[in-house]
């Protein structure tokens, strides 16, 4: 199997284009190290031409289009996206190292994405406001205008679809700026954005670093509104950058997220979600369930039940379709064995994993680790690791568990595991997280509200209110 790498360009106002001064950055496959290809490296310069782009069209053929016309055009996209499914898996799994059913998951996944927002693009309604019989108010949402779309190398098109679906049924247009290491997904997605239909410069594209690219992008005047996933720091740096520029700003940033195991929980349900939310995307994953507390009475028998499973898991290159696939890069590699490297000193007790898988000469590979009697005041509870690495940490009561979920920077989402509803629902209310989901992990969808409190972000994406997101009211009052 292969596919064609589509042209490692920008596309601006519906033109593929190198950056002025010619500039490139290599793309690597993680799988093997290799050099995959060079993208274009865009600063400033190709920012302004493509936010230039995508306010022509704004103003132009984008702004003529019924609600229901840009309804059909995202249903079209959809489409395409469903027919290529096989290529855009490929060049997710080469670019990032997903194994390549996962990938096939995360691009179905993208289809419908788009298949929501489309049926949501008719479907935006303003309010009349009762003001008495002399006065008719009523509002009208009305697009942003040019949006910046900012997204990381984990679900490389995923997340664009996430924002860039509810910016086009609102009736904006966008500018998206994809994660320096995972351009090759996007740039074939902008074919079928062609293909569909839609005007030339109404979705844009442009390659290139947090700094060189994404930071102007944010400031520049004719942006409007912002959506960005990613870390924490670099997602205050967009978030301090829109407020000087008055523009609203989405903000999905890190999580570390708490997986809570009662002592009454089904506990093969807990081994397979633990599973999933551990390792799933080698553990890169926003939302990942990297932080367990196990009631003491069940702890260690979860954490060697979890240790056993993650050490079968087959780890390997993306395209084998292994169990765990590498991390993205070489940054992200080093990070991981560090953490992996302080753990081992910090007292927690290593159950399995802990360094580079044997047998892999080359790749980006950190074995499924997991350490449990974890301190949760310590490094590998508390930071983000962003690598298939698992903790787990026993409590003695339903207080100091939520205690511990808690006591953390961020707050995405968090995990119940408990047949008591009364439990339940006390830890549904008690846990200071955007999310919870109980007796499941990775529950929600496309439909669901999504998004995080404290330092994992503002605003929610997915469901209506995405839309939301990209529509400012305006008041309209006349005197009869
Ligand atoms: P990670 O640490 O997971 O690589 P980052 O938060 O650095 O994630 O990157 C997520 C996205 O944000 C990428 O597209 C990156 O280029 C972009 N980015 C990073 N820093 C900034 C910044 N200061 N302004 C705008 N975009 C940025």
């Amino acid at each position: 199997m292969g596919f064609a790498l589509p042209p490692l360009l920008h596309v601006i106002g519906g033109k593929t284009v190198a950056s002025a001064d010619g500039a490139t950055l290599p793309v690597i496959d993680p799988s093997t190290e290799q050099v995959i290809g060079h993208v274009a490296h865009g600063g400033g310069g190709e920012i302004a031409a493509a936010v230039a782009a995508a306010e022509a069209a704004r103003l132009g053929p984008w702004r003529e289009l019924a609600p229901v016309a840009r309804g059909k055009l995202l249903f079209r996209l959809a489409d395409l996206v469903t027919r290529d499914l096989e290529a855009l898996a490929w060049l997710e799994a080469c670019n990032v190292g997903k194994p390549i059913s996962a990938a096939r998951g995360d691009i179905g996944g993208v289809a419908e994405t788009l298949r929501y927002n489309a049926g949501a693009a008719d479907k935006v309604e303003g309010a009349v406001i009762p003001l008495g019989d002399g006065v008719v108010d009523y509002t009208r949402l009305e697009p942003l205008g040019v949006t910046a779309h900012i997204v990381p190398w984990n679900y490389p098109l995923g997340m664009v679809a996430r924002s860039l679906g509810p910016a086009l049924a609102a009736g904006c247009t966008a500018v998206i700026k994809p994660a320096e290491q995972s351009p090759l997904s996007v740039l074939h997605f902008m074919a079928l954005v062609a293909e569909a239909g839609f005007p030339p410069g109404v979705v844009n594209v442009v390659c290139g670093d947090g700094p060189g690219a994404g930071a102007p992008l944010v400031a520049h005047p004719l942006v409007r509104g912002v959506a960005f996933t990613g870390s924490v720091e670099a997602g205050r740096a967009v978030g301090i950058a829109a407020a000087a520029g008055m523009k609203p700003a989405v903000l999905e940033l890190g999580g570390k997220n708490a997986m809570i195991v009662a002592a009454d929980a089904d506990l093969d349900r807990v081994i397979d979600d633990a599973m999933m939310g551990g390792f799933e995307n080698a553990g890169q994953v926003c939302s990942s369930s990297s932080r367990l507390l196990v009631a003491r009475a069940v702890a260690d028998e979860v954490a060697e039940r979890l240790a056993a499973r993650a050490a079968a898991l087959r780890v390997g290159p993306a395209l084998d379709d292994p169990d765990l696939g590498p991390v993205v890069s070489a940054g992200q590699y080093a990070k991981v064995m560090g953490y992996l490297a302080e753990a081992r000193h910090s007292g927690a007790r290593l159950l399995t994993g802990g360094g580079r898988p044997g047998g892999l000469a080359r790749g980006y590979f950190a074995a499924a680790t997991v350490f449990d009697r974890v301190d949760a005041a310590s490094r590998i509870a508390c930071e983000e690791v962003f690598g298939p690495l698992v903790t787990v940490t026993a409590y003695d009561t339903d207080a100091e568990a939520l205690a511990m979920a808690n006591s953390v920077s961020t707050g995405l989402v968090a995990g119940v595991y408990t047949r008591d509803l009364q439990r339940a629902f006390a830890m549904v209310a008690g846990l200071e997280t955007g999310s919870v989901w109980v007796n499941g992990w990775y529950l929600g969808g496309t439909q669901a509200p999504t998004g995080g409190i404290k330092d994992s972000g503002i605003g929610r994406e997915r469901g209506m209110i995405a839309v939301r997101n990209f529509l400012r009211i305006k008041n309209v009052a006349i005197r009869l």
